[in-house]
């Protein structure tokens, strides 16, 4: 209860008078920074109000004039407004925002923020409600996951049969649909083998008796009470007289409820939004609910915006013709008139290495000023992704050559949780006295060894003086760890002997000046497996792959393609001890500070925000459109790929440069991709096709661009040809007839004498000698070495 009333006494009578005073000082500067229809909408604030535009018209730039607005003309009180944003972020953001000119709001709205973080709130003071006590625990995904497990065990369901996390999917969607277990409705009821329905009301009363709600809950049980008990909900109709939402087009159902049922008495609810942004569809938000709001709240006023600020001509008309590729939409038109500026470029590489590359020498140039009208700094530009495994190219790249950068929304490739986890197995093989390593995986994925046997491994390893696997190793041998964890254990410890041992090669002792990588002599014959099939091998049969296969939440198969992102990056190493010592290295460089940083995120992340420069890389049929998505949901899945697209496009204020790469490793081996179909929705008149460095030296941009234009203009080119030739992969068809051939990437490299190369760790210089797979390179730097050839590329295909 008493945040509510310490925040009574905070915001006294003074507070108001002191607004009103401001409000004769500054009197609507706000509004004067608005255009007409966004003024109207600003001022009207009586009522429902629907603002339905286009990105980048000023929606949110109105929402915050309105709270002003509000506050400064009406009188309103800060904590009388309830400001749904759609990340804690957005909300921070405003909130700063609206704290200096020309709003000048001085004290902070107490309620903006995302409807799960407000529901926690309000949870809290009504847990009684819901049979909960205030000091509720909000379960995480594991948690979750167990609690369900333990209900499959006790109802008998076979869980091989039915993964837990199907039923924690199936419950998710019912909760973002405002549906207690007694009000799924009987269409559903054949869900997860007929007994979903019961399994969920079970999780229910188990959450009860846990005194815990799960993140879909904290919806769900606000929506609950406001229906129930009439007098909390008019109690908070009277608090908050002013609603506010961004980002209306991606609510839920539930969502939709809440706001309706406080919106329910004064009507004064003011959503904002833009059908063709909606890309949430995937966690349960409606778009239908833009469509609904005209109906639930007749005399609606609708505002539309038309007019973008914040992107030229050419970005806008790009955005605007990739969009109208899609059916189910209201359709707006929008107009700007800022300077004609730069058209959207468009660039096709080799592969992503050389696209990361790439960009990181042209940000380097517009830093400078070298490219373009003027110098445009770091925390100016962002690149946007639409799968977070492609950040890990530009990761290394930056890292590599000390550009500052941030990922936005999550955690650092290296960082992530399931890289961790698979480079502590990694750092294990390779290193079996790694305790560290070994204490974060010994019961990742869960083999059943709590607390009491980790001790006991600890306990073993300290009385033995020995590394954690080898007191490990005693303690099983010793029967000190029994049952299920104890086998899984002994499995875990001859796995790592296994795999460490493959590693290697047979021993041999000959006097060979054939280097590995630190001029030492080979003093083992090549492993039998390469060390990226062994890396495939260890997350396999350790289980880890399965682990995140039988998750069925929604991030897990983002997770499966940065394990998949993870083995495909030791194709640039001789082996995991190469690699291990490259990541430790690159993440050393980091900068810290609060210098400028570049910013990269994914797609999903950029919402609501914008960059004088942007890169969209990856723009590949399979990866954008993403295939999954496509696989799922067919045409609608496809259909909010093509609003991502828009979303992505239309965050970029000056330059917005579009890319795709023809090769794609995957697993350690090439794949060649297809330019996305989007490129084909690219306005031929707003376009420029650029010319890739190296690969296509001197060649010029292929005007043109009806076709997958810069198909024509990568698969034309003299360097493609020349490639193919050396290749000799692809034979002579074009890629687009062997899309999905899978090429051996250990195929690619094949060299004449006398041909100037690269190596990751040598450098440049040129071939002398060949012999088998191994060359014998005299390296400019590094003298005369013979290497594996794989590990070698022609100099033409490294644009240093
Ligand atoms: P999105 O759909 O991407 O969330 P939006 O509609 O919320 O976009 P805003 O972010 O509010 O758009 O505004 C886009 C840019 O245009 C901002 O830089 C904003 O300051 C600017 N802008 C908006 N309205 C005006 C105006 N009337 N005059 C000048 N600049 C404006
Ligand atoms: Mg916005």
């Amino acid at each position: 209860m008493s945040s509510f009333d310490e925040m009574d006494a905070f915001e006294g009578a003074s507070l108001s008078q002191r607004a009103m005073a401001r409000f004769s000082q500054s009197e609507g500067l706000y509004l004067e920074d608005l255009n007409q229809s966004q003024r109207e909408a600003a001022e009207q604030v009586e009522g429902p109000l629907l603002i339905l535009a286009g990105a980048g018209t000023g929606k949110t730039k109105t929402l915050m004039a309105r709270v002003a607005h509000l506050v400064q003309k009406h009188g309103v009180k800060s904590r009388e407004i309830l400001a749904v944003t759609f990340t804690n972020k957005a909300a921070k953001e405003m909130r700063d925002r609206l704290e200096v000119t020309p709003y000048e709001i001085k004290e902070p709205l107490k309620w903006m923020g995302t409807f799960h973080s407000i529901s926690a709130k309000l949870l809290r003071r009504h847990a009684e409600l819901v049979d909960l006590n205030s000091n509720f625990t909000i379960l995480d995904a594991d948690d979750q996951l167990r609690l369900l497990k333990q209900l499959l065990k006790v109802n008998n369901v076979d869980e091989k049969r039915w993964p837990p996390r199907l039923l924690a999917s199936i419950i998710d969607d019912w909760k973002n649909r405002a549906l207690t277990p007694d009000k799924v409705p009987a269409a559903d009821a054949g869900a997860y083998n007929n007994k979903g329905i019961e399994l969920y009301a079970q999780y229910q009363t188990r959450l009860r008796e846990l005194n815990a709600v799960d993140f879909g809950d904290l919806l769900l049980h606000m929506v609950t009470i406001f229906q129930t008990h009439q007098d909390v909900l008019e109690q908070y109709q009277r608090w908050f007289r002013y609603i506010l939402v961004d980002e209306y087009q991606d609510t839920n159902v539930a969502q939709y409820l809440w706001l309706r049922l406080l919106a329910g008495a004064h009507k004064n609810i003011c959503c904002v939004g833009d059908d063709d942004q909606s890309i949430y569809g995937w966690r349960g938000a409606e778009v239908g609910n833009i469509l609904r709001f005209e109906k639930d709240f007749p005399g609606a006023y609708v505002v539309r915006l038309e007019q973008n600020y914040r992107s030229t001509p050419h970005i806008l008309a790009a955005a605007s013709n990739v969009i109208r590729g899609n059916e189910s939409r209201l359709g707006k038109e929008l107009w700007t008139d800022a300077e004609e500026g730069e058209k959207v470029r468009l660039i096709g590489h080799w592969d992503g290495e050389e696209e990361a590359r790439w960009i990181g020498e042209e940000i380097d140039a517009m830093q400078g000023g070298t490219r373009g009208v003027r110098p445009i700094g770091l925390d100016e530009i962002a690149i946007l992704v639409r799968a977070s495994h492609q950040m890990r190219a530009f990761e290394d790249r930056f890292l590599t050559i000390g550009l500052p950068y941030k990922v936005i929304g999550g955690p650092r490739f290296y960082e992530r949780m399931e890289i961790r986890d698979a480079m502590a197995y990694f750092r294990l093989v390779v290193s079996p006295g790694d305790d560290l390593a070994f204490e974060r995986i010994v019961n990742t994925p869960k083999r059943g060894l709590g607390d009491k046997a980790q001790q006991t491994i600890q306990m073993t390893a300290r009385e033995n003086g020995v590394s954690l696997i080898d007191g490990a190793r005693i303690a099983v041998d010793n029967g000190l760890i029994k049952g299920k964890g104890g086998k899984a254990l002994r499995e875990l410890i001859d796995g790592l002997a296994r795999w460490n041992a493959m590693t290697r090669g047979p021993r041999i002792e000959v006097e060979d000046d054939t280097v590995i990588d630190d001029g030492a002599p080979m003093r083992f014959g090549e492993p039998e497996v390469s060390h990226i099939e062994l890396a495939q091998i260890i997350l396999d049969e350790s289980g880890y792959t399965a682990h995140w296969q039988n998750e069925k939440t929604p991030e897990a198969p983002g997770r499966l393609e940065n394990l998949k992102e993870l083995v495909n990056q030791l194709d640039n190493f001789e082996n995991l001890q190469g690699f291990l010592e490259h990541v430790s290295l690159v993440m050393d460089n980091e900068q810290e500070g609060d210098g400028a940083k570049v910013s990269i995120m994914t797609l999903h992340a950029a919402k609501g925000l914008e960059f004088p420069s942007v890169f969209l890389p990856g723009w590949e049929d399979g990866l954008f459109p993403s295939q999954r998505s496509m696989d799922e949901s067919g045409l609608k899945g496809l259909e909010e790929e093509r609003r991502l697209a828009y979303v992505g496009i239309t965050r970029a204020e000056e330059v917005c440069t579009i890319s795709f790469a023809a090769n794609r490793r995957v697993f350690g081996q090439w794949q060649n991709a297809m330019p996305s179909r989007f490129i084909d929705e690219l306005p031929e008149d707003h376009v420029e096709v650029l010319t890739p460095p190296g690969l296509y030296g001197g060649g010029q941009p292929t005007a043109g661009i009806e076709t997958r234009a810069a198909e024509a203009n990568v698969y034309n080119s003299p360097g493609w040809k020349r490639l193919q030739a050396r290749q000799g992969q692809y034979g002579t068809s074009q890629p687009r007839e062997s899309r999905n051939t899978v090429i051996d990437a250990t195929a690619l490299a094949s060299f004449t004498l006398g041909e100037r190369v690269f190596h990751q760790k040598f450098g440049y210089g040129a071939v002398i000698g060949i012999e088998g797979d191994k060359v014998e390179v005299d390296f400019d730097k590094a003298g005369t070495k013979k290497v594996v050839s794989r590990f070698l590329s022609a100099k033409d295909d490294v644009p240093f």
